[in-house]
């Protein structure tokens, strides 16, 4: 497999029965296999997941229900390092001990915090 791109993928989601919306950011990494396939893999929140848009994978919060619309609306790619790059001694940055301790120690960036949604239900 040859990693060909990272990207983060925001998708907007909305139940085709309550009509809630949200939002959320799922990890990707989109590799190209012997060959010379295209396979996506997602995670979320550092987990790996199914395709969120699949049908009955995504539940809605409010409700519960499967049938769940989902759009994606932004997506931002990291650059892969080329493989003749990242085999010389002289590219890329060293990581200090202190810089790989402070990643470990941070909490994870979470892929859910973007509910948009206003609750279409009575209250508040
Ligand atoms: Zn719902």
């Amino acid at each position: 497999m040859i990693l060909k791109e990272v990207s983060v993928e925001r998708f907007a989601f909305t139940c085709q029965g309550c009509w809630h919306e949200w939002q959320a950011d799922y990890d990707l990494q989109h590799v190209e296999d012997s060959y010379g396939h295209a396979k996506d893999y997602f995670f979320r929140d550092g987990v790996r997941c199914t395709d969120p848009t699949g049908a009955g994978v995504t539940l809605c919060p409010q409700c519960g229900r499967s049938t769940v619309s989902a759009r994606l609306t932004h997506r931002r790619a990291t650059p892969v390092v080329p493989a003749a790059e990242a085999s010389n001694p002289d590219s890329g940055e060293r990581p200090t001990a202190a810089q790989t301790a402070a990643r470990a120690r941070v909490p994870i960036l979470p892929a859910e915090k973007l509910d948009t949604g206003t609750p279409h239900t009575s209250g508040e």
